[in-house]
């Protein structure tokens, strides 16, 4: 059984985590069956945001009683100290606890620091020395937070993407991580829904030894393929290798993550899906893609105002307007009977 130590932090987990925002689209009761069964079959650490909905309310109610068994991450978004002890004093309400294991701030514009005028990282040592919280982390999509946060030496944790899909630029920041004695906590090891062998992500980040990645988790039969991976975990083949180097090439240059962060979009349009759509209907089965929902979907691209809101927040730099003509243009395409 592969496990992770999260750097400074001394936090030990099987190295596969539960990442709980997906648990906001299924039932409490749902929610409830698959936690436990994630935590009877030996996962430990678990994710979820204040920005989540109901998630930390199903890991509250899902855990009562065997608190000191697991891990719990948490996130908040807080721009100053009364919203943060705010979202702070609700996320032990909700989770039924009186102290969060691990508390990031939810993906920062900039990184927060002593003096700065915030007062959030004052907030955030307030918290760890009544108790409330154990260790310091932050989450971003932006690598250049990201690695300001990693020199700064103010936190214990980055959570971050990461997959075989990652640039120079991120391994850089995975290993300035271990470097600093930094847990890396890797979301979106599959690249939103892009990769679609989970066993070539696994063995990729085995290679890891201080990078816990946190599956999204929705259906059973996401979990059980995690599971499996306690007792076996994949190792790298030849037959891996090749996935993984077929996936690159596809996926080589800008391509959208569908990590949403440039929405909402003032013309409705979704751009977290449509944005990715020639790549989502190539990997994935295409049926789901071409129903008439879909097609309206798609069709909402020609009401882009151009305004330009979604690029100047992409952390990853795209021209998300003309991405997302370009998908539609192929869209059509397709439509009209090309083979793809
Ligand atoms: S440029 Fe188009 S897609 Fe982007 S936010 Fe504006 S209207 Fe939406
Ligand atoms: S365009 Fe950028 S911000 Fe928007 S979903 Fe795609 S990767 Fe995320």
């Amino acid at each position: 059984m592969a496990e992770v130590t999260l750097g400074r932090t001394m936090i030990t987990v099987n190295k596969n985590g539960f990442g709980a925002l997906p648990v906001q689209r299924v039932s409490v009761e749902e929610a409830g069956r698959l936690l436990k069964k994630a935590f009877d079959h030996g996962i430990t650490f678990f994710d979820t945001a204040r920005a989540y909905s109901d998630s930390e309310e199903k890991l509250g109610l899902a855990f009562e009683g065997i608190r000191e068994k697991i891990f719990i991450a948490t996130k908040t978004a807080a721009k100053t100290v009364e919203e943060f002890r705010r979202d702070l004093e609700e996320s032990l309400r909700l989770l039924k606890t009186d102290y969060i294991d691990l508390y990031q701030f939810h993906n920062p514009a900039v990184c927060p620091k002593p003096g700065d005028g915030s007062g959030l990282y004052e907030a955030m040592l307030e918290a760890r020395e009544n108790g409330k919280i154990r260790h310091i982390g932050i989450t971003n999509h932006r690598l250049n937070v990201a690695a300001e946060a990693v020199a700064s030496g103010l936190y214990e944790t980055l959570q971050f993407p990461f997959s075989y899909l990652a640039s120079e630029k991120e391994l850089e920041l995975v290993e300035a991580c271990r470097k600093a004695d930094m847990g890396f906590i890797a979301m979106k090891a599959l690249s939103g829904g892009l990769i679609t062998n989970s066993a070539a992500a696994y063995a990729y980040l085995a290679k890891f030894d201080h990078v816990l990645p946190i599956w999204g988790i929705q259906r059973e039969h996401e979990l059980d393929e995690f599971l499996s991976y306690i007792d076996n975990p994949p190792v790298m083949t030849e037959e891996l290798e090749a996935v993984i180097e077929h996936d690159r090439k596809e996926l080589l240059g800008e391509f959208c993550r569908g990590c949403g962060y440039c929405m909402p979009c003032p013309a409705e349009i979704e751009i977290n899906t449509c944005a990715r759509m020639s790549l989502l209907i190539r990997r994935s089965p295409s049926a789901g893609h071409l129903t008439e929902a879909s097609q309206n979907m798609m069709m909402k691209i020609k009401d882009c105002l151009h305004c330009g809101q979604c690029s100047s927040k992409c952390p990853y730099g795209l021209d998300t307007p003309s991405l997302l003509e370009r998908n539609l243009k192929d869209y059509e395409e397709i439509l009209g009977g090309k083979a793809y």
